[in-house]
């Protein structure tokens, strides 16, 4: 196991939990070794090295590739390139699984490259590419988290529940062409990665601190990256500093803006209507590939896909003092750990809107309090994260020979009843709101009253 932050502490008790394994090989690496006991008090070995470029094969091929059987790398660290460790992993034959496209450092911050060169969209070409270059092969699970991750299972769910729902007839769809079939004919303009995280400290956040209910670093990376999103057919709208790229699958767009600082009008059950973050994630991107139809050349349909994220208000807190100290990152960073909660949930689904019954919203809603009971050294947000890697690493077992795979390409099923128990509340919301509820207010808007759900309506500007 790479990496001991927040999920990483999560993961092992659930790795533990969940499978039988030779305990005298599992190691766990991370150049931070505060937390280097909960490993050891369990038996296993601890190595403290940060990975770099010229030490992770040296590092990593010995502890790979000693002994029988087959090993198992789970990623789950930042500044390490995801891609170099899948193609090592796969090389060796070890299966492989992570939760991002991380690259090594200085892919985030480096003011030297083209805002294109800095989206999700071309760290996840890099894997696509290396996927096209080498089909087949040892088992390689890519973003499999809760989002990117768990979301691209529960879209099909919450597709299916709605073709259901609405009258549309079909047979549950086995591939790919089939489920962008579905999609569009069950009339979805788009998708919304909708999460509320209302999980509360017990003390109230002192300035110049940045806290978050995950990694603050992986929070800012993302959060400085352009916003990104998956382009639908049905958008007849862009704005201005909206690009769109030269190479690849040209399922998304991303805007001349960090999505961290960039709003979006979405919905959850428990707030109702809210603000989001149109963060940049791999699954934006994935997801609206996915559902993609061709005709030919011509793409005949494709939702719009993307983030709408409202972290926990000390989140929100810590993104407004930050941009408003023109992005200096505040001295000190903190991730709010279970025992620091007071109470809250975090409410994590998908909203499939525009079609007959206007949107709706399946996913979590795990509460901080129900998390303590479930699974140790972790909040809410973590255990949606940690028991979609534990799923994920089910499937890769079982399916050890798939080569390069996303999580919409695995059995959204058997993932999620795997998830299930770890998830609270999973459930479904119909909703009657719309983006263009109660507007234009007393101001005039640049609205298009015609289609409430064109991006020009969500996007707060
Ligand atoms: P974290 O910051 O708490 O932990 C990251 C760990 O990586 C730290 O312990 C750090 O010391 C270690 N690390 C740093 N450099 C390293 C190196 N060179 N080699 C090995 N280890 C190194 O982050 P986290 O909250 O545990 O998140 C871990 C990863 O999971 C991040 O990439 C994050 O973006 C991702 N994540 C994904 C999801 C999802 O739903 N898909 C959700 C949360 C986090």
């Amino acid at each position: 196991m790479i990496g001991l932050g927040s999920i990483g502490k999560g993961t092992l008790p659930l790795i533990e939990r969940h499978f039988k394994f030779d305990k005298t090989r599992l190691t766990v690496i991370d150049p931070v070794d505060t937390d280097a006991k909960l490993v050891t008090d369990r038996g296993y070995k601890f190595q403290k090295t940060a990975l770099t470029p010229k030490n992770y094969k040296d590092v990593l091929t010995p502890l790979l590739s000693e002994g029988e059987g087959q090993g198992f790398v789970v990623n789950l660290s930042v500044d390490t390139s995801s891609l170099d460790l899948m193609k090592l992993c796969r090389k060796l034959g070890v299966l492989y699984i992570d939760t991002v496209v991380e690259p090594w450092p200085g892919f985030y911050f480096d003011d030297t490259a083209t805002a294109a060169d800095r989206t999700n969209y071309a760290l996840r070409e890099t894997v696509r590419r290396e996927k096209k270059k080498k089909p087949g092969g040892t088992t390689a699970v890519s973003c499999c988290g809760a989002n990117p991750g768990m979301v691209s299972w529960l879209v099909k769910k919450a597709l299916v529940d709605v073709a259901t729902e609405t009258g549309v007839k079909f047979k549950e769809p086995k591939s790919k062409k089939d489920w962008a079939k579905l999609m569009k004919k069950t009339g979805v303009k788009g998708i919304h990665i909708a999460e509320r995280d209302t999980q509360r400290a017990k003390q109230p956040k002192p300035a110049n601190t940045f806290w978050n209910t995950w990694s603050v670093e992986g929070f800012l990376s993302e959060g400085f990256q352009p916003a990104e999103l998956g382009w639908g057919t049905h958008e007849t709208w862009k704005p201005k500093n909206a690009k769109s790229h030269k190479k690849g699958c040209n399922a998304a767009i991303y805007l001349e803006q960090p999505g961290a600082n960039t709003r979006v009008r979405t919905w959850c059950p428990t707030p109702g209507a809210q603000f989001g973050y149109l963060v940049t994630h791999n699954e934006s991107i994935s997801i609206a590939d996915y559902f993609t139809l061709e005709n030919g050349k011509r793409v005949s349909y494709r939702p719009t896909c993307h983030y709408a994220y409202h972290p926990a208000n000390d989140a929100v807190l810590s993104l407004h003092e930050l941009f408003g100290a023109s992005g200096k990152i505040q001295d000190k960073l903190h991730v709010l750990e279970v025992n620091e909660l007071q109470d809250g949930i975090d409410e994590l689904g998908v909203l499939l809107y525009g079609h007959k019954k206007n949107a709706y919203w399946y996913g979590s809603q795990l509460s901080v309090e129900e998390t303590r009971k479930l699974a140790p050294n972790q909040n809410a947000t973590g255990l949606q994260v940690t028991s979609a890697v534990i799923a994920g690493m089910v499937w890769a077992l079982k399916n050890p020979q798939s080569g390069i795979v996303e999580t919409d390409e695995m059995d959204y099923k058997r993932c999620l009843e795997i998830q299930l128990p770890y998830l609270g509340p999973v459930k479904g919301y119909y909703t009657d709101w719309t983006p263009l509820d109660n507007r234009p207010g007393f101001f005039p808007e640049d609205i298009d009253p015609s289609d409430p759900w064109q991006f020009r309506n969500i996007l707060v500007r």
